[in-house]
């Protein structure tokens, strides 16, 4: 059989994951570009905010501040992100998790910024870590610091007690669940940014950005890849 150069390029197409038309990538340009794109955000949480509104921090983080000085995200944790991120945790499928890595560096890039001197990956508990065999905010934060040329700092921060998921507790019970999770054993770097896929209620962050913030690090950001929008 002659493979001709019309056949080579469309034997390298596959279908979008998303629509079935075939394409390049994994997801076609159309449906790229009605991706969930967080425009308009808390500069502080990342949550949406109001297109009209002249503020660029949240009332919410006016009224208690976080622990964390910023956070860049990506995407709403909406379809198809909502249903991506899962699939890369639970069926492995980190060929997504490579694009989505993408979006979030050339997101990083398009803003003028001072730049971490170290990427701390949200770490998981060695028993949940094991079950799943591996930490895929480990893996944003190996992409992005080999792209940038920032150190990733892996087992300083240890999640030191396992705890239950975060998602059946409300927004006070998560706070309180975390207390004193999490212990950091690392350098007083003056500005770390950790890295996640996700960024839920924030109680995370807002609690391993004090605890850094407790052995000296002077400036903690977050960045995701994709904000849940606010609870209600
Ligand atoms: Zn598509
Ligand atoms: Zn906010």
């Amino acid at each position: 059989m002659i493979h001709t150069k019309q056949n080579n390029r469309s034997i390298n197409k596959q279908p979008c994951y998303l629509c079935d038309s075939l394409c390049s990538g994994f997801i076609c340009q159309a449906c790229q570009i009605e991706l969930p794109k967080l425009e308009r955000r808390c500069y502080r949480c990342a949550l949406p905010l109001n297109a009209t509104s002249p503020q660029t921090i949240c009332g919410r983080c006016i009224k208690s501040p976080p622990a964390f000085s910023s956070t860049q995200a990506v995407f709403h944790y909406r379809f198809p992100i909502n249903s991506l991120l899962p699939a890369i945790k639970q069926r492995h499928e980190l060929h997504h998790l490579n694009w989505l890595c993408e979006a979030l560096l050339e997101e990083l890039l398009s803003k003028p910024q001072a730049w971490p001197d170290v990427l701390i990956p949200v770490p998981s508990h060695a028993g949940r870590l094991f079950a799943r065999g591996f930490n895929p905010p480990t893996l944003i934060a190996r992409f992005l610091g080999k792209q940038l040329g920032i150190p990733v700092l892996i087992n300083q921060l240890i999640k030191v007690r396992r705890t239950p998921h975060q998602a059946a507790l409300s927004a006070r019970q998560r706070h309180t669940n975390l207390a004193g999770a999490f212990s950091y054993k690392g350098e007083p770097y003056s500005h770390v940014a950790i890295v996640d896929d996700i960024m839920t209620t924030g109680a995370t962050f807002h609690e391993i950005s004090r605890v850094l913030l407790e052995c000296g690090v002077q400036r903690v950001d977050n960045w995701v890849i994709a904000r849940t929008p606010a609870e209600r």
